[in-house]
C-alpha cells in the first residue's frame, strides 16, 4: 500500500474512498495478503464502530467490521449459524476476517454467504446519500455499488436448518453445500459452488438456470447433480422435523 488512512466517521471514509487508488481495509486477509507492490492508499475501517453484533427488532445485525470469530461467538447469533461460522476458516483467518470483507469478496463457495442468504441477509450500505439497505442476494449479483460501504449485514435468526455438503474431506471447503431454512412453513435453499456467487435454488427445480464452472474439484455436471441431491438431503430433514423444529 502507498498509503494509510484511518477516518473515525463513516462521512470521512467515504469522501477518502471517493478519490482513485484508494481502497476499503477491513480484515486485510485478502489485501494484506498481497505482496506485489501496489499503488493503492488503504482506508482503514476500523475505527468507525461498525464490530457490534445486536438483535434488533426481530433481526440480527451484523456491523460489517464484526469477525468472523466475533460472529462464531456471538450468542445473538442461532447455534447452526454460528457452527457455518467456524468452520468458514481456520482461526488465524477467523479472527481478522470481516463479515463486510465477506460479502464484498463473494466467494461462490462460502458456505456462510449461503448462510446468510438463506436467513433472508441484507446488506446495510453507505454512500453519499445516508444509509440504505439491499438484498443480500443483489449485492452478491452485482457487487458493492461504487462509491459505497457496507456497514453491516441484517439477518431473520429464526426457523430450523439444515445442512448437507459435499468435499474431498469433511473439514474441506465443500465442492457443493446447500444451506436450508425453514420458516413459517416456507422453506428457502442456498447453494455454494454452482454459480460464481452463493445462490438461493428453486427448492422445486433447484439447478433452474444454473451453469457452473467445473475444476479439478468436480464438473459441472458433478456439481449440478450434487446441487439436486443436498437440496433433496435438506428439504427432507427439514421436512421431518416438521413445524416443531421452528422453534
Ligand atoms: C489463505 C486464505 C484462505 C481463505 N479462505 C477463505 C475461506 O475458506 N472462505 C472465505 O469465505 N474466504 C476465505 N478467504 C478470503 C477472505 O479471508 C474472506 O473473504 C474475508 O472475509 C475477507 O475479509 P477481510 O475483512 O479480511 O477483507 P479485506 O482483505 O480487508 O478486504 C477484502 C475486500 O473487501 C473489501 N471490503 C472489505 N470490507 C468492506 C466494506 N465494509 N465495505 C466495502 N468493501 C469492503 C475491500 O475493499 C477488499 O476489496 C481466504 C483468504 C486467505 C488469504
Amino acid at each position: 500500500m502507498a498509503a494509510y488512512h484511518r477516518p473515525s466517521t463513516i462521512g470521512a471514509a467515504l469522501e477518502l474512498l471517493a478519490a482513485p487508488d484508494r481502497v476499503a481495509l477491513a480484515g486485510g486477509t485478502l489485501l494484506n495478503a498481497d505482496r506485489a507492490p501496489s499503488r493503492l492508499e488503504a482506508v482503514d475501517l476500523q475505527a468507525l464502530g461498525l464490530n457490534r453484533i445486536e438483535t434488533v427488532g426481530g433481526g440480527v445485525r451484523i456491523g460489517a467490521m464484526a469477525t468472523l470469530g466475533e460472529m462464531s461467538e456471538s450468542p445473538a447469533v442461532p447455534d447452526r449459524l454460528r457452527a457455518v461460522a467456524r468452520a468458514e476458516a481456520p482461526s488465524t483467518l477467523r479472527t481478522l476476517a470481516t463479515v463486510g470483507g465477506l460479502v464484498a469478496r463473494r466467494r461462490p463457495d462460502s458456505l456462510l454467504l449461503a448462510a446468510l442468504l438463506a436467513h433472508r441477509g441484507r446488506v446495510a450500505l453507505a454512500g453519499p446519500d445516508g444509509e440504505n439497505e439491499e438484498d443480500l442476494a443483489r449485492v452478491l449479483g452485482e457487487g458493492v455499488p461504487a462509491g459505497t460501504l457496507i456497514t453491516a449485514a441484517t439477518i431473520d435468526p429464526t426457523g430450523a436448518v439444515a445442512v448437507a455438503a459435499t468435499g474431498r474431506t469433511p473439514a474441506d471447503v465443500p465442492i457443493v453445500a446447500a444451506y436450508g431454512r425453514r420458516a413459517d412453513g416456507a422453506v428457502a435453499v442456498a447453494l455454494t459452488g454452482v454459480a460464481p456467487v452463493p445462490v438461493l435454488a428453486d427448492g422445486s427445480d433447484p439447478t433452474a438456470g444454473l451453469v457452473p464452472e467445473g475444476d479439478f474439484r468436480g464438473s459441472a455436471e458433478y456439481r449440478l447433480e450434487l446441487a439436486r441431491v443436498l437440496t433433496r438431503r435438506v428439504t427432507e430433514e427439514l421436512a421431518a422435523a416438521g413445524d416443531e423444529g421452528e422453534r
